[in-house]
């Protein structure tokens, strides 16, 4: 898959304010181009089912397809006690979807997160959620919304977000909010239109940095992060190099990539797409696993807490 094909986004909003409903809503009209793929009926809170398949793991991704594009979304964690998995989670992606409720306006949680986003320089796409709601005040909310961008110091051009309003309970999304489609068509398109695809080198050495750790039973510790060079293999052999320097080989055993809910094995990823690998043995949050014969170690990133929750 090339980088063209790919966009990565992080969903972000105040508890409450319906990721869970609307990337459900998402995976079910992209349901249309991936006609096997089995919908389950809360997308993010699919831990039972992560546990079926054999692979547990600690960031909620949703893989979708839509018009030939993969969209990764991941979910990210609003509390700030998970700052340091914000900001990680940050990094990997590169654009964001914000969620606001369309009665309440921005809460402390959208504001903890949207800085993050921000500060990292991302695009935002501000969803105007559950539009349906018979409260709903929109200009209101988008009022409030563009004034929180200005206090946390948005750039010119991330103040130009574009918005959408949308109902996930009802699968309807819309430029307008009197003239929703009943689709999430007009939500995907501002998605692909606006938030860029992942710049990446494709054809130069491996080099991936250890974003997110989960652990499964019988597979052991999984790496999970955007592959940021090159190509990484089932059964390659890398070189993982630790925040201190230090570095020794070991062995990609799987390599899982998203598609709807499912994480699926596949022979060979690509940089720019969100990956899980196995294998690896003991590898720490910021690692680098890198080509041996170019063993570059990638910047390192902030960690606060030394083990992520166990879901
Ligand atoms: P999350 O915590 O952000 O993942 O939010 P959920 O998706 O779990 O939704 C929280 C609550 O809001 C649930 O009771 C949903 O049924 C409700 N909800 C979600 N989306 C909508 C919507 O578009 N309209 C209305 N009226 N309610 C919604």
């Amino acid at each position: 898959m090339k980088p063209e094909q790919i966009r990565n986004i992080a969903i972000i909003a105040h508890v409450d304010h319906g990721k869970t409903t609307l990337v459900d809503a998402m995976l079910k009209q992209s349901r249309i181009f991936r006609a096997n793929q089995q919908v389950d009926e809360r997308v993010m809170d699919s831990n039972a089912l992560e546990r079926e398949r054999g692979i547990t793991i600690l960031a909620k991704n949703t893989a979708i397809e839509y018009k030939g594009i993969k969209i990764n979304i991941i979910d990210t964690p609003g509390h700030a006690d998970f700052g340091g998995e914000v900001e990680r989670v940050m990094n990997m992606v590169d654009g964001v979807l914000l969620l606001v409720d369309s009665v309440e306006g921005p809460m402390p949680q959208t504001k903890f997160v949207l800085r993050q986003a921000l500060e990292r320089g991302h695009k935002v796409v501000v969803v105007i959620n559950k539009i349906d709601r018979e409260n709903a005040r929109p200009d209101y909310v988008i009022d409030t919304t563009f004034d929180l961008f200005v206090d946390l110091g948005a750039s010119d051009e991330q103040c130009e977000f574009p918005v959408i309003y949308a109902s996930g309970l009802a699968g309807t999304s819309g430029l307008e909010p009197d003239e929703l489609g009943e689709t999430m068509e007009p939500l995907l398109d501002t998605i692909l239109e606006t938030l860029p695809s992942p710049q990446v080198d494709v054809e130069g050495p491996t080099q991936m940095q250890a974003t997110l750790l989960g652990f499964d039973e019988y597979k052991g510790q999984i790496v999970i992060g955007r592959l940021h060079r090159g190509k990484l293999k089932r059964n390659q052999s890398v070189t993982v190099i630790a925040a201190d320097g230090t570095t020794r080989n070991a062995r990609a055993a799987q390599v899982f990539t998203h598609q709807g809910l499912a994480r699926v094995e596949i022979e060979e990823a690509a940089a720019g797409d969100i990956i899980a690998v196995t294998g690896l043995g003991d590898v720490r949050i910021g690692d680098t696993l890198a080509d041996p014969n170019q063993p570059e170690a990638l910047p390192s990133i902030t960690v606060e807490e030394p083990t992520l929750r166990m879901t």
